[in-house]
């Protein structure tokens, strides 16, 4: 390797070429559970959840991202391709590719700003923009990593990992006796941390809280994801409706859109409020934080990507918020990625498991990333540590 003293390559290596792929998992149960009163699939193959009017997919998908350098280096990335997925591929294939072609991924910072800045007047702010941003840069940080032969987190920071423990996310059984037996049955398996879908509580949101506490016992962790369904007052009545149970976050209660409104929640309710699994850019972030003295903030690494991750965890930690990261449905690529930064965080408290989709995913991957009793097992391996195998060319389609 020609480096000079940083560590940094001596002769830079250029971007040569993009790919995008949509990946499809069919699934036997949609996410969030069975599909509820009123709930049915639409012939694209879409659910409108009542709970929250929030359109799911019925199967697992995402959409991954391969960039090649011209000494044949591959650095992978991941975002969300729950919804057209096209979208995004045709973002990066279109517009972000081209401009990216013949850059260093040592820029990777710079090249973030730069490709948010081709947009950020016509509004492109985050959205299916923000998503391909992010898969673009994971890739480029996974080449980094990889150019020095070192683990993401390595590069990152020169301490040691911190473990990075998971807490159980989504109790996907059709009634709540179903739902608290899940909860019972993790917990015998070592689990101490659950949040559950208020979207799929369709025996009421204090009632679930209220047998999950009675099954789980004080020592138990209990969140629940209120999935932007309030406003304040309503919020705000619902948390005094809780609050005996002994709630360690309530997550998302007003609508992203609402940021008086969360501030008011939020002092209302001081060291209980998590948000921002929505957000895209530390100017999100820095919108809200000061307003809003949240808890917990959750970026999720599909759609911050790497660099946006970090500005967002630093900016929490101003704030004094904790760091629980969020984790969507994904091949593991953009999960890895989260991992490795979340090992960094010295304001992390732990990060959420889709133990649902977890194992059964990784099989799609190379990779000896794992989660045992709670605990993540970070990948090993130089870059994110995991690469597509075998599993995934089976449900990959190049997007052209
Ligand atoms: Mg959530």
């Amino acid at each position: 390797m020609t480096t000079g003293a940083a560590g940094r390559r001596a002769v830079p290596r250029r971007v040569a070429k993009v790919e995008t792929f949509i990946v499809t998992l069919p699934r036997d149960t949609p996410y969030l559970g069975p599909l509820g009163p009123d709930e049915s699939v639409n012939p694209r193959g879409y659910i409108v959840r009542k709970g929250n009017g929030t359109i799911y997919p019925t199967v697992d998908r995402s959409i991954a991202v391969r960039v090649t350098l011209d000494d044949g280096s591959e650095g992978w990335g991941e975002t969300y391709g729950i919804c057209a997925p096209r979208a995004t591929c045709e973002i990066i294939n279109d517009l972000l590719a081209p401009v990216l072609l013949g850059h260093d991924p040592e820029e990777v910072e710079a090249i973030w700003d730069e490709l948010y800045g081709l947009m950020r007047v016509r509004g492109c702010g985050g959205g299916f923009h923000g998503d391909a941003l992010a898969a673009l840069d994971i890739a480029l940080w996974d080449l980094r990593a990889r150019g020095r032969g070192l683990p993401l987190a390595a590069l990152l920071s020169s301490e040691a990992p911190r473990p990075v423990p998971g807490y159980l996310s989504g109790l996907p059984a059709a009634t709540l006796a179903e739902r608290v037996e899940m909860a019972r049955a993790w917990q015998r398996q070592g689990i101490d941390a659950f949040k559950f879908a208020a979207v799929v509580s369709h025996e009421g949101i204090a009632e679930e809280f209220a047998a999950l506490r009675v099954a789980l016992g004080s020592d138990a962790d209990i969140m629940v994801d209120l999935h932007w369904k309030f406003d304040a007052a309503s919020a705000h009545a619902l948390a005094s409706r809780l609050a005996p149970y002994k709630p360690r976050f309530l997550e998302a209660p007003v609508k992203p859109e609402l940021v008086g409104e969360l501030a008011a929640v939020c002092r209302s309710w001081p060291g209980l409020i998590a948000a921002g699994e929505e957000w895209y850019t530390e100017y999100e972030a820095a919108l809200r934080l000061p307003a809003a003295p949240l808890a917990y903030v959750q970026p999720e690494m599909g759609h911050t990507g790497i660099t946006q991750f970090r500005r967002i965890a630093a900016l929490a930690g101003r704030y004094g918020a904790l760091v629980a990261p969020h984790a969507t449905i994904g091949t593991g690529i953009f999960l890895a990625a989260s991992l490795h930064v979340s090992s960094t965080l010295p304001n992390l408290w732990k990060h959420e498991w889709q133990h649902s989709v977890f194992a059964r995913n990784l099989a799609l991957l190379d990779t000896d990333m794992g989660c045992e009793r709670g605990v993540y097992r970070l990948p090993g391996g130089p870059g994110l540590g995991v690469k597509p195998g075998a599993a995934f060319w089976e449900h990959a389609r190049l997007v052209a």
